[in-house]
């Protein structure tokens, strides 16, 4: 892939960079992410804390757990990011708001055990009934 790569909100406010290679993609099904998203998933893409950045706006954040927040466009709401609150070494962007939505594709699903039974895709992507694999 070629950095840096550019994304933002559906109105244009909030905008953000990303400088530094993603370690790990995935397609996550828990109920926070369906929660936050309003979709059956949210593809995401982990991105070093260095390699992220708010170039233009200024995103309003939501604590959705004990353990990590949210950031989003306080004036259209797209969800932007989610990210640990303490001793973060990445952040994970929503990557279908990078301006080239499919410039970093997931390599496995998380949370299946939460995927909505109407709901499927046609990958052969592995799939983990929980958190998958550390990175
Ligand atoms: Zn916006
Ligand atoms: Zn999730």
């Amino acid at each position: 892939m070629k950095l840096p790569l550019e994304g933002g909100c559906l109105c244009g406010r909030l905008r953000y960079r990303v400088t530094q290679a993603p370690v790990a993609a995935a397609i996550c099904h828990c109920r926070m992410c369906q929660k936050n998203s309003g979709a059956p998933i949210q593809a995401s893409a982990e991105v070093p804390v260095a390699g992220f950045a708010i170039v233009k706006g200024e995103p309003a954040v939501y604590r959705s757990s004990s353990w990590g927040e949210r950031l989003f466009c306080r004036d259209c709401g797209t969800p932007i990011l989610y990210r640990p609150i303490e001793g973060a070494k990445t952040v994970s962007i929503n990557s279908p708001t990078l301006d080239d939505p499919g410039a970093i594709p997931p390599t496995h699903h998380i949370f299946t055990e939460s995927r909505i039974s109407w709901f499927d895709t046609a990958d052969e992507l592995p799939r983990y009934p929980g958190s998958g694999p550390n990175v």
